[in-house]
């Protein structure tokens, strides 16, 4: 399929995956600012049928899925005499991501679940617009081969949408190494005895992004910032090495460029993923969206300071798993995946996160990422290691 370019007066279809979470709605936010530009032509989820048959109301796409059978079959129900089709089963992820009348999808599931989809998206030539950053971690292999066949891929997350926008009409050779900034998360100067207390209500309080539990806990632990260390690896093709991170509690710089000749060039904003999400959509036009400006109020205390390390252990396993390659940084996030479920759940304390994951990644001998069956068997073996390593500590 050949790509549409935006064209004044021509309205884009639009796939959104994971249209329930937290950055689904967001999306959905800046697509009814967009109308004009903008035509919703499906909407997937995984069980949320309320909030599914709402937007499916509001939208009226031709088609809407979730992945659970259960509430889609209620969800057809209900959408009944309305003409939408409901379709059911994870197989909906990818027929929304290659409709034909989409011609820009956001990839928004949460998890490598969004992998497939990812592929089908870029497999059909379309936009993709990906905040399921687990696609980039579990098959980033994967995702650049697909890429060959003429999809475009444009980053939603903060930090590297910040990175698309500096490096836009630059010369990737003159770029020296990238800067990805993190919030330091919740537990920011915390000792390590401390983070052993921590519960999984006071893991979920972020001090600057309302985001989804997963990526919540994620980013106190600093394993969020370890996967985008591996995302920004595979969407910008630098090495490990010149890819760096900063702690920089404000979230107003959301990551820095270094160019050869000595230059920083950086993206600053509010805290807002309507910003990342309207770029991604709209790009290469720029269109408005809700977020608040920035002022240069906002801009008074920008403070940088390093990485703790030796508290936040998270994210050099996940350097460590980047430069494994192959199948570990796949298992990296499904370990992690089960520790984040564990840990929620109550089972598991806050530092067993880490422990889990380091434990299963050091047991790991890679090999190449050839097919979608290589991740999804690397990712059973990680889970089914991680379940042991709990039994073998807790019984
Ligand atoms: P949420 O948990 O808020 O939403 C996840 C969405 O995916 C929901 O629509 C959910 O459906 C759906 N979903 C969950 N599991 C599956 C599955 N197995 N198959 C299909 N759909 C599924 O997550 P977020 O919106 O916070 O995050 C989404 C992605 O964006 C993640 O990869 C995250 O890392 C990334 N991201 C998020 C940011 C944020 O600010 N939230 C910032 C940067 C990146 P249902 O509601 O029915 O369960
Ligand atoms: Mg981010």
């Amino acid at each position: 399929m050949v790509r549409k370019e935006v064209t004044p007066g021509e309205r884009l279809g639009l796939a959104v995956l994971g249209s329930t979470g937290s950055i689904g709605r967001q999306a959905l936010e800046v697509a009814r600012l967009h109308r004009d530009r903008l035509r919703v032509v499906a909407l997937v989820a995984r069980s949320n049928a309320d909030l599914l048959e709402e937007q499916a109301r509001e939208f009226l796409p031709l088609m809407v899925g979730l992945v659970e059978e259960g509430p889609a079959s209620r969800l057809r129900e209900r959408l009944n005499g309305t003409g939408i089709e409901v379709r059911a089963g994870a197989g909906c992820l990818v027929e929304a991501a290659a409709h034909p009348l989409a011609e820009v999808v956001l990839n928004a599931v949460v998890g490598s679940a969004g992998l497939p989809a990812t592929l089908a998206a870029l497999g059909a030539g379309k936009k993709l617009a990906l905040a399921n950053k687990e696609s980039l971690v579990a098959g980033g292999d994967l995702v650049l081969q697909a890429l060959s066949g003429g999809g475009e891929l444009i980053p939603v997350d903060s930090e590297h949408s910040a990175v698309f926008h500096c490096l836009s009409g630059e010369d990737p050779g003159s770029v020296e190494r990238i800067i990805l900034t993190a919030s330091g998360g919740p537990f920011r100067g915390y000792t390590r005895g401390e983070l052993e207390g921590v519960t999984p209500e006071m893991a979920l309080k972020h001090p600057t992004w309302s985001m989804g539990p997963r990526i919540t806990v994620d980013s106190a632990t600093l394993m969020n910032k370890g996967l985008e260390v591996i995302e920004a690896h595979y969407l910008f093709g630098l090495p490990y090495d010149r890819i760096e991170v900063v702690v920089h509690p404000q979230s107003i710089v959301h990551s820095l460029v270094e160019f050869r000749d000595g230059s920083l060039a950086a993206q600053l904003s509010v805290p807002d993923m309507r910003i990342p999400i309207g770029l991604a959509l709209s790009h290469p036009e720029r269109w408005r969206t809700p977020a608040r400006r920035t002022t240069l109020e906002d801009l008074r205390e920008l403070t940088f300071e390093p990485v703790d390390r030796g508290t936040f252990r998270c994210l050099d396993l996940a350097y460590r798993a980047g430069k494994m390659g192959g199948t570990a940084t796949a298992v990296l996030n499904a370990a992690d995946e089960v520790a984040v479920e564990l840990f929620l759940r109550g089972e598991i304390g806050f530092l067993d996160i880490e422990r889990m994951v380091e434990a299963v990644l050091e047991d790991h001998r890679p090999w190449r990422v050839e097919t979608l069956d290589d991740v999804v068997a690397a990712e059973e073996w990680a889970r089914s290691r991680a379940l042991k390593w709990r039994k073998e500590k807790h019984g």
